[in-house]
């Protein structure tokens, strides 16, 4: 189908539309980058709706919770639009997977889920994805979810891609707050302390105490505003819109003073250099030829024939023989 065409009917809500221009752009094929271009450029103008941003190691209860906070935004009129970034495969672009995994979602006409295979692509969340992302927007969704599976600091990526970063955790926190600095808790703009159900309520509430306090030690250099920590559960429902409402000032608080556009602008130049320097790798290193010798010097190497110096001139006149 023509690129323009396909646009138009993403901005016309077109479910069906979106699904195909996601795949699409998530194409690897040579054939297909035309026409991603040609849509991407296409599209209307974007009005600035909340990316949210929902990670957590997996079985912390995301999918449940992103369920429970879809279907808190359905019922105050929005329209929520989910991508999930799997790299364990578990979903692995399968719709049914993730029919089961977000229930009430999955069967509401005003949400839109799009499970995507995380496939080669390193950060957590897939390189497409902020083109996919933003045909979410094209298409009328509001606010636009990503849920991503780890916390650790390859998933940085998903903070370049959102606005707000939940990081959801279980009532034993420890070690998480002993890694506290290494991962996605630094970055996060709320903690989520889900399972806070039944006999687990009084623990998570110990955790979460714990948490803020950690938190707040970090915060207190950056001179940021709190990180928000919560008890949920996401299975009851607990907690969930109160979340929400607090996501939803700070997401105005941030519009409206300006600081908006100008955090978004930075985290976009800093996604275009990572795709800069992944494509850079992938059409000068990727070359069979240079592979092939990258191999060889590799066994020069460890054999003690050459040293690394040696070895990357060598490897650096093979992929650029016209400069001196
Ligand atoms: P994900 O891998 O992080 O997406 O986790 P899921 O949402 O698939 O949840 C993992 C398991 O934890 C499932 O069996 C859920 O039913 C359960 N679970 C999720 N949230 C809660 C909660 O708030 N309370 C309790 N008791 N169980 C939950």
């Amino acid at each position: 189908m023509d690129p323009n065409e396909l646009a138009a009917q993403v901005a016309d809500g077109d479910r069906r539309a979106l699904a195909k221009a996601i795949t699409l752009v998530e194409s690897d094929r040579r054939e297909d980058r035309a026409a991603q271009r040609r849509l991407m450029a296409a599209l209307p103008p974007l009005a600035t709706v909340l990316r949210l941003g929902v990670a957590g190691a997996p079985g912390v209860g995301k999918s449940t919770f992103i369920d429970a906070l879809g279907h808190v935004l359905v019922g105050q009129g929005r329209r929520p639009a989910v991508v999930a970034y799997d790299p364990s495969g578990r979903s692995g672009g399968s719709v049914l997977g993730d029919k089961t995994r977000m229930g009430r979602l999955a069967q509401s006409e005003a949400a839109f889920i799009r499970p995507s295979p995380n496939r080669r692509a390193a950060g957590g969340v897939g390189n497409r994805a902020f083109d996919v992302v933003s045909l979410c927007e094209a298409a009328g969704y509001d606010p636009i979810i990503v849920e991503t599976v780890g916390i650790g600091q390859s998933e940085l990526a998903i903070t370049e891609l959102c606005d707000l970063l939940l990081v959801v955790v279980l009532p034993h926190a420890g070690d998480e707050i002993q890694a506290l600095k290494k991962g996605l808790l630094e970055h996060a703009d709320g903690v989520l302390v889900n399972k806070a159900d039944g006999e687990r309520r009084p623990g998570a509430e110990a955790a979460a105490r714990q948490y803020a306090g950690a938190l707040g030690l970090l915060r207190a250099r950056a001179s940021e505003a709190p990180t928000l920590v919560e008890c949920v559960s996401a299975l009851e429902g607990t907690g969930v819109a109160e979340v929400w409402a607090a996501l939803e000032q700070r997401f105005s608080a941030a519009r409206a003073s300006g600081r908006l556009p100008l955090a978004r602008a930075e985290r976009l130049k800093r996604w275009f250099g990572v795709e800069v320097r992944r494509e850079l790798e992938r059409r000068v290193l990727g070359r069979p030829a240079l592979l092939a010798l990258q191999a060889e010097l590799e066994s020069e190497l460890v054999a003690h024939q050459l040293g690394i110096g040696e070895a990357l001139e060598r490897l650096m006149a093979a992929a650029f023989p016209d400069e001196l």
